[in-house]
Order: structure tokens, then C-alpha cells, then sequence
């Protein structure tokens, strides 16, 4: 019998419409991920990065193929992944507390009980004094931290992350990678990242994917070996670079073919 992997994405497809302006949003997707490993995923604007994830995540259907988790089919699950988005969802009439508690609360723990689990994580990422605030009366990055810990709070071992600092500052980003990275190596999640940063790839992850457009399919799949946590240096090391340079032709190749498709 073949080894069986914690995350196995088997052959996925996904086409959206029909005919002429049918979209064929992803490919014959197919990868394999270990326990506690950490995969980016990045490729151009609209192939097909978030349709992946809302498969992987249950949410939608593919026309064809399998996601597995431990054996069992995530397909039209729901629950079974934390997810985050750019954009934190974050309710704005709720404080950081009640924020950060739903997914507990959602499940019948009671709010002291939930605040008091969640506490550990809301500490690690500075939040603790920012419990009482309302999500407007947080920085980005400070929104960005409490849907972190929110994400963290669902307890699935599973996470998709899906450009979650893709709108914040390069200094404010530097700093939730190490804080990312941090909770991740201590609680020994898997987590799939999407990203259009390479450099973010290359110091966030054990796996990076390469997506190419129309359709989305993996183009290209690097392991990098670098120790965890990585510092900004680890960007300089000769195997970084060569990686980093055969990731930007593969998207340079994809943004060409775009443009004379
Ligand atoms: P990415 O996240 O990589 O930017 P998406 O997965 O959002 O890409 O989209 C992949 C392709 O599928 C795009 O061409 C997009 O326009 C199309 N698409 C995504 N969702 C839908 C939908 N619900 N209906 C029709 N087309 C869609
Ligand atoms: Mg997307």
C-alpha cells in the first residue's frame, strides 16, 4: 500500500462557468503534505490560490479529485481547517475578548473558560492589552494579530492561511512572521500559506508550491532546508537565492504568457 501523508490533495479540478466564458480555475492540483510542515503557495492573481483553499477548506466542491486529511476526505467539510483571510472578519461591534472567543464560545464553552484558554495565544501575540478594544481602534497589524488568534482559538490542527499580511507594511510583516513561525514550531501545526511574496515564502516556509495561470496548475515545488525560525538573513544563503531565482522565472515565464495570451 502507498504511504499515506497527514494532508494528501489529490488531482483536484475546478471549473467555473460553461463555454465560452467557462474559467478553468484549477488543474489536476496534486501535492502531499507531512505533519507540522508549513507550505506556501504562490503564483500570479487569479490562478487559482483561493479556490484551492476553499476546496481544502469544504466549502466548495471540485469537479474532480480528493483532499485527505488523515485518511479521511475533507471534501464539502466544513470546520475541520482554521481559516484566514486578508481581510480579518473581524466582528466590529465585538472587543478583541469576544473577538478572539467566538470560535470557543460558537462551541459552547463559556466565555470566562474561553478567554482563559485563548489567553496564552492573545499574550504571545501582544494582545493583552488590547483585550477591551474594538477592532477599529486597532493598527493593521493589530487587527491582523487578533484574527490570528482567533484562527488559533477554532483548535484545528489544520491551518490555511490565505495572504493574511498581504496588505500590511513590510516592518509590521516581519514581525508576524516571527511571531507565525514561533506558534507554529511550538504547537506543531501544518499550515498552508498563501502568499505573492516571495522572500515571506522563502523565510515562513519547509515547502513552497509555484501556481501557474489558466489553468491553475503547480508549476513548480521546492523544499527548502533552512532551520526553523529563519531570520532575514537566511534570505542570503546561497540556496535561497538559487531557489528564489527559479521562482521568480517560473512567475516571470507565467506573467509573459499572460500577457501574450
Ligand atoms: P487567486 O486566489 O489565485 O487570485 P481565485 O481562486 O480567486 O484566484 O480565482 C481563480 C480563477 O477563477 C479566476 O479567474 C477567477 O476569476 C475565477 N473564479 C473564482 N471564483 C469564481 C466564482 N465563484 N465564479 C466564477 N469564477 C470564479
Ligand atoms: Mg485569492
Amino acid at each position: 500500500m502507498p504511504e499515506q501523508h497527514y494532508l494528501e490533495v489529490s488531482g483536484l479540478s475546478k471549473q467555473f462557468g460553461t463555454g465560452d466564458g467557462a474559467v478553468t480555475a484549477i488543474r489536476d492540483v496534486s501535492f502531499h503534505l507531512d505533519e507540522g510542515r508549513f507550505l506556501s503557495v504562490i503564483g500570479p492573481s487569479g490562478c487559482g490560490k483561493s479556490t484551492l483553499f476553499n476546496i481544502i477548506a469544504g466549502l466548495m466542491s471540485p469537479d474532480a479529485g480528493d483532499v485527505t486529511l488523515m485518511g479521511e476526505s475533507l471534501l464539502m467539510k466544513p470546520g475541520r481547517t482554521g481559516y484566514m483571510l486578508q481581510k480579518d472578519l473581524l466582528l466590529p461591534w465585538r472587543t478583541v475578548a469576544d473577538n478572539i472567543t467566538l470560535p470557543q464560545t460558537l462551541q459552547g464553552v463559556c466565555r470566562k473558560k474561553a478567554l482563559q484558554n485563548a489567553l496564552p495565544d492573545a499574550r504571545a501575540c501582544g494582545l493583552e492589552a488590547l483585550l477591551h478594544r474594538r477592532p477599529d481602534e486597532l493598527s493593521g497589524g493589530q487587527r491582523q494579530r487578533a484574527a490570528l488568534v482567533r484562527t488559533l482559538q477554532s483548535g484545528k490542527p489544520l491551518l490555511l492561511l490565505d495572504e493574511p499580511f498581504g496588505a500590511l507594511d513590510a516592518i509590521t510583516r516581519l514581525s508576524l512572521h516571527q511571531l507565525l513561525t514561533g506558534l507554529c514550531l511550538r504547537k506543531g501545526l501544518t499550515v498552508l500559506f498563501v502568499t505573492h511574496d516571495v522572500d515571506e515564502a522563502l523565510l515562513l516556509s519547509d515547502e513552497v508550491l509555484v501556481m501557474g495561470c489558466q489553468p491553475g496548475r503547480i508549476i513548480g515545488h521546492y523544499t527548502l532546508t533552512q532551520a526553523k525560525p529563519r531570520a532575514i538573513t537566511a534570505l542570503a544563503h546561497p540556496e535561497m537565492m538559487q531557489i528564489k531565482a527559479d521562482i521568480m522565472v517560473l512567475l516571470e515565464q507565467e506573467v509573459k504568457t499572460d500577457a501574450a495570451g
